[in-house]
Formats: C-alpha cells, sequence, structure tokens
C-alpha cells in the first residue's frame, strides 16, 4: 500500500523537482494529500520516507551530511537497548540480550509487558537487580492495558525505579489518559503513533504525555522531528526519538535528532546489527559505533546510509499471518 501511495500520489509531486528543498516539496504535497488520502499514519510513514530521501539527496548534491543542511549539531547521540517482552525470558536471557550494547556504554534499556503482566513484573525485578541502579530501565505497554491496570503497574514502577511507561494504553480514552499521566509517579511516553507537530501539539495541550517519542521515518521526516523537538523544548518536555525499523530509519534520526535541546536518549534496536549488511554505510551505525553509549550521526554525504539495490530482495514483503483474534485490554488486580 505504502509503495502505491509513493509512486501514485507523493511521486508527483517529487518528480522533476529540485531536491534542495526538500520541505517545499513535503509542504506541496501535504496540502494535496490532506482531503484526499489523509496526512496521518500509512501516508505520513510513505512521506517521511521519501522525505529522508530528498535530504539524502540534497546532502549529496552539497557533499555535506544531512544534519548540517537541518542545522541540527552533529554531536553524539545517547542511545537505550531496545528489548524484549518481559515473558520471553527470566532476567538473565534480557541483560544478555542488553550485554553487547551495555559493553559498549550503554546505560539505558527497555523492556516490554504484556498479557501476564503481574508475572512480568517479577521478572522486571529480577531485571532491575542484575543491572543495578545506575542503568536506567524504560518499560513499554504497546497501548494492552486500561488506564485504571496501568495505575497499578505503574505504581510498581516507581518503587523499580522505572524511567517511563511507553504507551501504556490507547489514546482514544483522553479522559483516562489523562488522569493517568496526573496520577502515575513515573512519566508516560507516547510518540511512535503520533504525526507532525501538530499531533504532538495535541499531545501537550491535553497533557497526555510528559515524554515525546517521535520518529523520523513515521511523524513526517527529519524536519518534522526538528519541529517536535523545537515544540518539545518549548513545552518543556524531554525527547526519546523511536526507532525500531532499520538502520536508515536509525541514521535519519540520528541527524534529526542531534543536539536537540530535551534530548534525552534515542531508541536502539539490540537486534539492528543482522540487517547493517543489507545497507551502504550500515557499519556507521552497528554496534560497534556505539562509543561511551552514545552514537553520531553518519558523517554523510546526505544521510550517509542507503539500502543496497538487492535489499528487495533479501527481505522481500510478506503477507501477515491472518488475524485470530482481535487484542483485549487487560484488566486485573495486583
Ligand atoms: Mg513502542
Amino acid at each position: 500500500m505504502a509503495d502505491a501511495l509513493v509512486t501514485e500520489a507523493i511521486a508527483r509531486f517529487v518528480v522533476g523537482q529540485d531536491p534542495r528543498d526538500p520541505d517545499a516539496i513535503v509542504r506541496r504535497a501535504k496540502v494535496w494529500l490532506r482531503r484526499r488520502q489523509g496526512t496521518t499514519w500509512l501516508v505520513s510513514q510513505a512521506l517521511s520516507g521519501v522525505e529522508m530521501a530528498l535530504w539524502d539527496a540534497a546532502g549529496k548534491l552539497a557533499d555535506r551530511p544531512a544534519y548540517e543542511l537541518l542545522g541540527a549539531s552533529g554531536e553524539a547521540v545517547p542511545v537505550y537497548a531496545s528489548g524484549n517482552f518481559l515473558g520471553q525470558g527470566d532476567p538473565a536471557v534480557h541483560v544478555d540480550h542488553f550485554r553487547p550494547l551495555l559493553d559498549r556504554g550503554v546505560r539505558a534499556v527497555k523492556v516490554r509487558i504484556g498479557a501476564r503482566w503481574e508475572e512480568d513484573l517479577a521478572t522486571l525485578s529480577g531485571v532491575r537487580a542484575a543491572l543495578g541502579p545506575a542503568t536506567a530501565i524504560f518499560v513499554d505497554g504497546n497501548e494492552a492495558f486500561t488506564p485504571a491496570t496501568a495505575l497499578r503497574i505503574a505504581e510498581r514502577f516507581a518503587e523499580l525505579g522505572v524511567g517511563f511507561f511507553e504507551e501504556p494504553c490507547p489514546r482514544d480514552d483522553r479522559a483516562g489518559l489523562a488522569g493517568l499521566v496526573r496520577s502515575s509517579k513515573v512519566p508516560i511516553a507516547y510518540g511512535e503513533h503520533v504525526f507532525g507537530v501538530a499531533g504532538f501539539r495535541e499531545l501537550a495541550d491535553d497533557a497526555l504525555a510528559g515524554v515525546w517519542q517521535p520518529d523520523a521515518a513515521v511523524c513526517g521526516g527529519m524536519s518534522e522531528l526538528r519541529r517536535i523537538a523545537a515544540l518539545a523544548r518549548e513545552r518543556g518536555v524531554t525527547l526519546s526519538p523511536h526507532t525500531a525499523a532499520t538502520p536508515l530509519a536509525l541514521a535519519a534520526n540520528l541527524h534529526a535528532a542531534s543536539g536537540a535541546p530535551t534530548l534525552s536518549v534515542l531508541e536502539y534496536s539490540g537486534r539492528l546489527d543482522v540487517f547493517c549488511e543489507a545497507f551502504r554505510g550500515g557499519e556507521a551505525v552497528g554496534t560497534d559505533a556505539v562509543i561511551d553509549g552514545a552514537i553520531r550521526p553518519p558523517r554523510g554525504p546526505g544521510i550517509g546510509v542507503e539500502p543496497l539495490p538487492d535489499i528487495a530482495e533479501r527481505y522481500p514483503y510478506r503477507v501477515p499471518p491472518p488475524i485470530v483474534s482481535d487484542p483485549p485490554l487487560y484488566q486485573g488486580s495486583l
């Protein structure tokens, strides 16, 4: 679907245009898309990909790294090691997963809490004991909980020194979520499914998050992430960008987030290394490029990381498996 959006809708604003002003191209495309396919969700991801390609082209034409063209600092960005569901193993399994990045000086990690959340809390307690107090721990709820359950979980998180609770519940229950944000002693984080600076302004106006997690490959692009970072400074909100997909998406986020005023840590997938060889320049964002827990944006030109021509053969699109049941929202008591 995303490829049809690019070739049939967005391409008409790109082909034949001067790529040295990506913002102007994206602005025109958005005006046209707004009353047709919209500018959020899949469209936002497709636009983000095109926008990243434009900054890459602009950087190559200027023989400069993208962060320079974006007005970002180019300094190293501290990262956190993104991990697995707590139910996937005992504490040692999680710590082993984080080990390569801990060995590179990373001092923050993230795990995921799921359906068997009471057992997960016991595992989390073991992870905390194994890592010690100097390593920050974040937990992702993947929108699985009601606000009432999320608050009970957040109370335990506060005891375990959890740094933020990511996407505890769906954002459609705005009143419930606002109550959770007010009551939770642990900051609540949202952003990987928030689109554009307008989406983050709504989050701020409704006080629905204390930590923002925009992703340059999702939120509308690298420029959009810069605008969101400026808003985060204005509103006094901590920025902890999301990234999950590829070395290219990570590199784009590094360029855009570098030096952002309220930046804390950028997500770094513990599984990224296996994909680096499918990207020219991928080693610039591999585990070995993490120094003292931080990673520099590639020096370019452009983004400095690009997919090899055979990437579609290496990673062909696969139709997702059939849906067997709708995901529930987990209730319960401790
Ligand atoms: Mg997440």
